[in-house]
């Protein structure tokens, strides 16, 4: 049985395994977790760790929490999957509370962040060619250099990242790339084609990079002005990370189209789901996208429980009030260790003074003091714990930190 203790299990075989097996697409810290609880984790040797990463967002409501695991044993207890060739009793329900939740019109449900992205996309050319009249596949998507959107060939085209670019080619065209957080560089972008601008309110796996107050109005005025979509990818940034619903909402402004991933799952299963206006998604007819998963009962019934957490509020109101004390207590890094400290709520780009170690050594001093954390690029930590995290447990971990920036 699955839940049976694996006493046989060492950190080094279970590696040994990985390594052995598995492709070699991702360099892990050397932590092998076997259990996890809210904001803590454990290992196969029994050493317990405080999360610092939440699988990148996916687990904001911190790892197993009981609304969500109820919600998905009584679901795998009745029914698992229909496809879409028919009607479920779940699916309705889950758009309706997710389209109230986001104060937007339609849903459009998928599995993973990057076809969420991918819908988007698709929705986006379908409106430039049959509403807004955009020559055929002229279209143009305006986006950030420092992008992370994910990992498909369509979306590694725009990425200039070389790891997640080089050698995916030929690639998909149409897509224009503007510095990330200059609105007049935006303008100068879009043409007739501009079919819409797609970008993340504020760029995770770039380091946390928050873009200059005013950025996002000013791109929403010229969006409007020139009949192109506004959609903000919103997978890691939000779903209450920042401390709103949106990260979007810190600057009083509203896109076309949003995606959202990683938390809308629970940490349980994927879910994703692009949402937005009903007219623009409305391009989309029976037959000409789809997905055999998304949106299924389990999703449906996972992600429905997830809009209820989101709607009490509590978890947007933790990553404020928790999040000033985490900048705060980072702050007080800055000159001893750390170069500078970015980013908003409970959600921390943490750059390392080059005078002192890399990423990783400060990843790995971190593990060894029970925190765990990852490096994004060489030099920047992300710090995203799950929203259900204490003070104490943050003080904890910028303890540990700061231990960690000396040893
Ligand atoms: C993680 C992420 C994605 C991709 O999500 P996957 O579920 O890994 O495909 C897309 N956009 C942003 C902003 C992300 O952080």
């Amino acid at each position: 049985m699955a839940t049976d203790l694996r006493t046989d299990l060492t950190t080094a075989s279970v590696i040994e395994l990985d390594d052995a097996w598995g492709a070699h697409n991702y360099h892990p810290l050397p932590v092998v977790i076997s259990s996890g609880e809210g904001a803590w984790v454990t290992d196969v040797e029994g050493r317990r760790y405080l999360d610092f990463l939440s699988g990148y967002s996916a687990l904001n409501f911190g790892h197993r929490h009981p609304d969500l695991i109820r919600a998905a044993h009584e679901q795998l207890d009745r029914l698992t999957l229909t496809s879409r060739a028919f009607h479920n009793d779940r699916y309705g329900a889950f758009c309706r509370d997710l389209a109230a939740l986001t104060g937007t019109d339609t849903v459009l449900t998928m599995n993973t962040g990057a076809e969420a992205v991918e819908s988007a996309i698709k929705v986006a050319r379908k409106w430039a060619y049959e509403v807004k009249g955009v020559a055929f596949d002229a279209a143009e998507i305006i986006v950030a250099a420092g992008n992370f959107h994910g990992r498909t060939t369509t979306i590694v085209s725009f990425s200039d990242d070389p790891a997640a670019h080089d050698n995916y080619g030929p690639f998909t065209p149409g897509f224009v790339t503007v510095p990330y957080g200059d609105a007049q560089a935006v303008r100068d972008a879009i043409g007739p084609n501009t079919a819409a601008v797609l970008m993340e309110p504020i760029q995770g796996e770039a380091g946390v990079v928050v873009p200059p107050a005013g950025f996002w109005a000013d791109v929403r005025a010229t969006c409007t002005e020139n009949d192109v979509l506004m959609i903000a990818d919103e997978i890691q940034s939000g779903l209450a990370r920042t401390g709103t619903l949106f990260a979007l909402d810190h600057e009083g402004v509203r896109a076309d189209l949003y995606t959202l991933g990683k938390a809308l799952g629970g940490g349980i299963i994927p879910v994703s789901a692009v949402v937005g206006r009903g007219d623009v998604l409305g391009v989309l007819k029976p037959g000409q996208h789809g997905s055999t998963f998304g949106g299924y009962p389990v999703a449906a019934a996972v992600g429905h429980a997830v809009v209820d957490l989101l709607a009490t509020g509590e978890f947007q109101a933790r990553s404020t009030e928790l999040g000033a004390h985490l900048h705060a207590r980072l702050g007080e890094l800055v000159g001893h260790g750390v170069a500078a400290v970015r980013g908003r709520g409970l959600w921390a780009g943490v750059d390392i003074d080059p005078m002192y170690r890399t990423g990783r050594e400060v990843s790995m001093a971190l593990r060894d003091q029970g925190v765990l954390c990852k490096e994004t690029h060489e030099r920047t930590l992300r710090m995203a714990p799950p929203l259900v995290i204490s003070r104490d447990e943050i003080d904890r971990a910028v303890d540990a930190l700061a231990a960690a920036l000396q040893a």
